[in-house]
């Protein structure tokens, strides 16, 4: 199925560059870098060390990725376990699931506060394996798992001290698993969101999800509920994941409910590609044309992160942001990408 949706985009891709290249002068200015993670590829995934960096590193937004704890409190963690990135095992090997895991959901503001945040790693043959081996050492200097309250608090006070507006980037992780454990983390995250001042699509921030389900419940029921009015973007990590979208009207269908997409990178150009021959697909016109963003993700340069088809992280980005036409990209290494915005 995805290499058919490749060969038939092939044949429609001429005529896509040829508008793409007369818009995108004026598209240019408004490209945006997103901190994915914050500067993750520099210093632990969702640390507040991380979203300092990625704040002074110039990148337009910033990411946080948004679980609930089992008192009801939100925190920013990639995973809805937490046993990726923090010491849980070792401070609370009781409290593993059956399947292994350690839920922040069953855990509470306090307990979280106890463990050591740190590079993602795995467990091979008892041993903590480093995901990310050129990253930022595991084992060094001390880490915590923030509060969305405390990031949302950081990057504004950032923005008054520097006279800057980063913007916040927040993802519901998870709905339905939050929604099955009786926690409404949409409801909680957009009222928080409101509490800063983020109520209009003038404010600076993006609100995230997989779930095309509960990005429908945001739209139609929270944000009106809440009297609030906020930038939706519906992630995208296959084909298979809403086949609707990815019809000839799909993009035009979404935009009644979103105002981008964050597609996996893979979808926007095919990781078939080779360096002759870039298939561009036509989802990033055809959410144009509907009036979506389009912020893919995610761009990185460690050892065998940049495909095939680009020679180097920059080229990479250069197929990405200007042969493709995307708007903005999620990248852990934002440093790299606003040098590269600013260099064209
Ligand atoms: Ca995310």
């Amino acid at each position: 199925m995805y290499s058919t949706y490749f060969r038939y985009i092939a044949t429609k891709a001429i005529g896509v560059l040829l508008m793409a290249a007369t818009l995108s002068t004026q598209a240019q200015s408004q490209k945006i870098v997103i901190a994915h993670r914050g500067a993750s590829g520099y210093l632990p995934e969702h640390t507040l060390q991380a979203k300092v960096m990625a704040f002074a590193m110039g990148a337009d937004y910033i990411e946080q990725d948004v679980v609930m704890t089992k008192d009801d409190h939100l925190i920013v963690l990639h995973d809805i376990t937490l046993d990726r990135t923090t010491n849980v095992a070792e401070r609370f090997p009781e409290r593993v699931r059956d399947d292994g895991r350690y839920y922040a959901i069953d855990f509470t503001l306090e307990e979280i506060r106890q463990l050591q945040a740190s590079e993602g790693f795995s467990i091979e043959n008892g041993e903590k394996l480093q995901s990310y081996a050129n990253r930022f050492p595991m084992a060094e200097s001390t880490f915590s798992v923030p509060t969305l309250a405390e990031e949302i608090e950081l990057i504004q006070g950032m923005n008054q001290s520097t006279g800057k507006n980063v913007g916040i980037y927040p993802e519901i992780k998870n709905p339905e698993f939050h929604r099955q454990a009786g926690k409404d983390i949409s409801t909680a995250v957009v009222r928080m969101l409101g509490a800063y001042g983020y109520r209009t699509k003038q404010d600076k921030v993006f609100l995230q999800t997989f779930s095309f389900e509960e990005l429908k419940i945001i739209f139609e029921e929270i944000l009106p509920a809440e009297g609030i009015d906020l930038n939706l973007v519906q992630l995208i990590d296959g084909i298979s994941s809403y086949p609707w979208m990815f019809e000839q009207n799909g993009m035009d269908r979404l935009s009644a409910f979103a105002d981008g997409v964050g597609p996996n990178k893979g979808l926007v150009i095919s990781r078939d590609s080779q360096k002759t021959r870039i298939q561009v697909s036509d989802l990033v016109e055809r959410a144009h044309v509907a009036g979506m963003q389009v912020h893919p993700y995610t761009y990185r340069l460690d050892p065998g992160q940049v495909p095939a088809y680009a020679g180097s992280f920059e080229e990479l980005l250069e197929l990405h942001y200007f042969r493709a036409n995307v708007d903005g990209v999620f990248t852990d290494f934002p440093d790299r990408t606003v040098e590269f915005l600013r260099s064209r």
